[in-house]
């Protein structure tokens, strides 16, 4: 049996290894490391698949978020809603910006975050909701773009988990997650489903004049060379990194259902268990597994028992990890917004009780076999 990782990177590369180092090569001869047409035909041909009408590259998904609140001409005490159950890079740059990120509850099955929740956090001062498609499942957009339309607010997706994923609206429409909302952001970071060899990230919209600021302001402001109308930043996606991703980009949907598979084949396995909940997936949209968390209601319930299999599975040669040991609203850079404040139930149920397993295109089933035997052995003692 090939080792078990989280994420197997090296044996999805080899399989493409001919046309990845050939594209590489080709950039190292062309010396064009900056911009160019590799890049832009990247940004053409991920727009294309995303069904967006502008894609903007930048250095990588934090920046993303970051470059899509400043070019919706968020300020200094506005507020944004966000999940608190959230990798941190979401709600940082809210913070950076001195933007309040206003924390609210997610659905305790979707780990999304819940509309109810979002209308109840509403105030004069609110500018924008940032769903996130936590894992790879889609966040409930038809009923956050209705409260945005209500209440006359953005909405910023942070897609970096789940490229790729449809969501349908009750009418019968499909979208890509990242598509739906004002601006989509997301990252090439090389675990995530589509992953670069070093860091990326992108952002999507459909409004012409937003997708002009967002280039602008991630280049320096400049509207044209050496004429810099907004403060802006430095954050671009190199061409060598590129041409990795337009090939890995044909694979996307192989990737994915590859993931779909091994997620398959875990909930298979763990039916019926009374310890282990397995992710849940809503019929309106097509969960691309970026990662595969149980939830462990172990009864006498503490973070003991889950860390114990966390600890256990490493023990045995089965990686696992906590996403997200310590939710947004108790980390202490949040104290000065008065983070600690909050009270999120299920936001800390869920950091108590999750662990991913392995999940990635390269899992077999001898691997899988052998994580799931393990996990059972400690859940079933
Ligand atoms: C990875 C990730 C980001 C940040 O992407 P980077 O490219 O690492 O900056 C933002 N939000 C979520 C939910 C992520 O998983």
């Amino acid at each position: 049996m090939r080792p078990l990782q989280m994420v197997d990177t090296k044996t999805q590369y080899l399989k493409i290894k001919p046309e990845v180092d050939a594209a590489v090569l080709a950039v190292m001869e062309s010396t064009m490391f900056i911009g160019g047409k590799v890049v832009n035909d990247f940004a053409v041909n991920l727009a294309k698949y995303h069904n967006s009408k502008h894609c903007i590259p930048c250095a990588n998904g934090t920046d993303a978020l970051q470059i899509a609140m400043m070019a919706l001409g968020l300020e200094p005490g506005d507020e944004v809603i966000t999940p608190s159950f959230t990798y941190i890079a979401t709600v940082e740059v809210a913070a950076l910006l001195h933007i309040k990120p206003v924390f609210v509850e997610v659905d305790p099955k979707t780990f999304c975050i819940d509309p109810a929740a979002i209308e109840k956090a509403i105030t004069p001062k609110t500018k924008a909701i940032i769903p996130v498609h936590l894992y790879g499942h889609a966040a409930d957009m038809e009923k956050i773009m209705a409260i945005a339309a209500k209440h006359n607010l953005f909405v910023i997706e942070d897609n970096a988990q789940a490229i790729g994923c449809d969501y349908t609206f009750s009418n019968g429409s499909t979208k890509k997650t990242g598509s739906i909302g004002h601006i989509g952001c997301t990252s090439f970071y090389p675990s995530k489903n589509l992953g670069a060899f070093g860091d990326g990230g992108a952002m999507f919209t459909d409004d012409d004049e937003l997708a002009n600021q967002l280039k602008t302001i991630a280049s320096h402001g400049q509207s044209k060379r050496y004429y810099h109308d907004v403060v802006g930043c430095n954050s671009r996606l190199d061409a060598m990194q590129a041409a990795i991703l337009d090939i890995k980009l044909k694979h996307l949907d192989e990737y994915i259902a590859a993931r779909r598979k091994a997620a398959d084949f875990y909930d298979a396995a763990f039916k019926g268990n009374k310890i282990i909940t397995t992710p849940f997936r809503d019929t309106n949209n097509t969960h691309v597994f970026h990662q595969y968390t149980l939830i462990l209601n172990e009864v006498e319930h503490t973070n003991c028992y889950r860390d114990g299999l966390n600890q256990f599975l490493a023990d045995k040669g089965v990686p696992s990890m906590i996403y997200y040991p310590v939710p947004a609203h108790k980390q202490k850079m949040f104290d000065a917004f008065g983070g600690n404040q909050y009270d999120l139930p299920i936001t800390d149920w869920l950091t108590e009780r999750v662990i991913s397993l392995p999940i990635h295109t390269e899992l077999d089933k001898d691997q899988q076999d052998f994580i799931v035997a393990t996990v059972l052995s400690y859940v079933n003692k």
